[in-house]
């Protein structure tokens, strides 16, 4: 559908909905909101257009858009910051993009029971910055912390750097505000109530409604759990001639139990190479360190002191450098804009070469990171030979929980855009897949943090989920029966008998 096929009458009710000023046609408009950091295929980003961007500033205005939508049976494509790396804000086919980034009041704060009400169009940055007059801060704590907003964390189900200590996305928020496909609004969340963390009634539809991204509706205001702001971080950073230690010494931080534990990273030797190689935010360490390992702790200073001489005695026993306070705290500081600095790589010659980021993470057991690491780096190497467009950055393994379970598992891939063509990106696509496949080979899940709408790791999506994917074609139907909520991910289309 283009612009024009959007007919006069439909943008005539819109702006009867939404005021004129809040219907957005022009070109620079829509071409922003097509926009996303890793856009796929990236070199034929342009044709995902939607016909029109519209900006409602409140639930209602939501609600008659997708009643109006449905009636006509345009396509609709939540985007809140557009930073997620699976393209779910990137319209397939078209339509009407429904930016919520008007939606960032913060509605209800009460201090009571540790909760606020917010508009899912706020982020944390700006959101921590009126908290912390409270001496609160809401700790979903993604590297996207500047740019992503709250309903794209709850479309995308996300993941938190300090979730091993406070949770994730799904954990924080206790509830929401979700506008359905036919524009009907529910409440989702235990209890009747906005506040409540647990109760046992019914289905828990509020795991439902997030990951989704955006096929299921739009979340438009949301209820979060609060924490008192940390009185003290530590965030020690240490030094491995070798791989292996480094990995045996991240389980044992993992699993030593401490409370104010927040998370625990282990960078491999393709990411410390790349970093002393490539990326400017970095100190670079000598070329006898071979791996790296950060923990966060974060609580009152009493508990986090007594915290950290546990971890550091646990590093040391396992062989690790600590690389001192300045380090430590710039590189943990730098975490949310580590992965904004990178805008080069290098050639299979060692040439500098305009490059941009691209990643794919999984979910990965502990015991499972060093076979996955290798059988992943042999991909990558595989897509070096087959073209010098790409570039091997290496990869972390941060943990998902407090016990050192599991692990997002990334591998960070530089691409030269100019260069890409049809060819050099299937090859990029099949890599994709047999990275997804690894990972479910080794029991994990093709993604932690980002979902997998992308061609390449979506086919391999039935997979892991068997029987429940039926499931999940079913819930689209029942719910969307007119297919307009972002359709063409998640291979949904198969729920109104597209060929699987
Ligand atoms: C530098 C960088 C670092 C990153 N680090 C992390 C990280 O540490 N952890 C992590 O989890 N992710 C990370 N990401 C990925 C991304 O930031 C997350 O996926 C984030 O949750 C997306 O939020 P957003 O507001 O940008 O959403 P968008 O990209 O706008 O949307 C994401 C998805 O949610 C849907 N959606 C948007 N708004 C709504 C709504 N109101 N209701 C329902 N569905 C909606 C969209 O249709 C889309 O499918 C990173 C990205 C970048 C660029």
């Amino acid at each position: 559908m283009t612009v024009t096929a959007l007919s006069d009458p439909v943008l005539g009710e819109l702006r009867q909905i939404l005021g004129d000023e809040h219907v957005l046609t022009g070109k620079a408009d829509r071409l922003n909101r097509a926009r996303v950091p890793a856009p796929f295929p990236v070199h034929r980003w342009a044709e995902r257009l939607p016909d029109l961007v519209v900006m409602p500033g409140s639930t209602e205005e939501v609600a008659e858009v997708l009643k109006l939508a449905n009636r006509l049976r345009v396509p609709v494509v939540p985007r809140d910051g557009g930073t997620g790396l699976t393209d779910g804000a990137v319209p397939l086919r078209g339509g009407i993009l429904v930016d919520v980034k008007r939606l960032n009041h913060i509605k209800d704060l009460d201090l009571d029971n540790r909760t606020c009400t917010v508009g899912t169009g706020i982020n944390a940055l700006k959101l921590n910055e009126r908290l912390a007059v409270h001496d609160l801060i809401y700790p979903d704590d993604p590297a996207s912390y500047p740019c992503s907003l709250v309903g794209g964390r709850i479309g995308t189900s996300g993941w938190s750097l300090i979730g091993s200590r406070y949770g994730h996305t799904r954990d924080l928020v206790l509830s929401f505000d979700h506008v359905l496909p036919s524009g009907q609004v529910i409440h989702v969340g235990d209890g009747i109530g906005r506040k409540i963390t647990k109760s046992s009634s019914g289905y828990q539809l509020k795991h439902l409604f997030m990951g989704h991204q955006g096929t299921l509706g739009i979340a438009t205001e949301a209820t979060l759990k609060l924490f008192p702001k940390p009185e003290a971080e530590f965030s020690p950073f240490w030094a491995f001639s070798d791989y292996a230690d480094a990995y045996r010494c991240v389980g044992l931080l993992a699993r030593a139990g401490v409370a104010t534990f927040a998370g625990a990273v282990l960078f491999d030797e393709w990411k410390v190479a790349y970093l002393r190689r490539d990326d400017e935010a970095y100190i670079p360490q000598p070329s006898s360190v071979k791996a790296l390992v950060c923990a966060a702790l974060y609580g009152y200073a009493d508990e986090v002191e007594a915290g950290g001489r546990r971890l550091m005695r646990i590093a040391r026993d396992a062989g690790a450098r600590y690389l001192g306070d300045e380090i430590s705290q710039g590189d943990w500081a730098a975490r949310h804009d580590r992965y904004a600095t990178p805008l080069h790589g290098r050639t299979k010659s060692g040439q500098v070469a305009p490059m941009s980021w691209h990643c794919e993470d999984a979910s990965i057991n502990y015991t499972n990171l060093p076979s996955v690491r290798l059988a992943w780096h042999e991909i990558a190497d595989r897509l070096r030979r087959e073209s010098d467009v790409f570039d091997d950055w290496g990869m972390f393994a941060y943990t998902n929980g407090a016990t050192g379970a599991d692990y997002l598992t990334e591998i960070d891939i530089g691409i030269w855009e100019q260069r890409l063509d049809d060819r050099t990106w299937a090859a990029w696509v099949r890599a994709k897949r047999d990275l997804a496949a690894v990972a479910l080979a080794h029991g994990g899940s093709i993604s932690a943090c980002h979902g997998s709408c992308r061609e390449g790791e979506v086919d391999l999506v039935p997979q892991e989920l068997g029987g429940g994917f039926e499931v999940m074609l079913q819930i689209k139907r029942a719910l969307d029966p007119h297919n307009i909520m972002n359709p063409g991910k998640y291979l949904l289309d198969q729920a109104y008998g597209a060929p699987s």
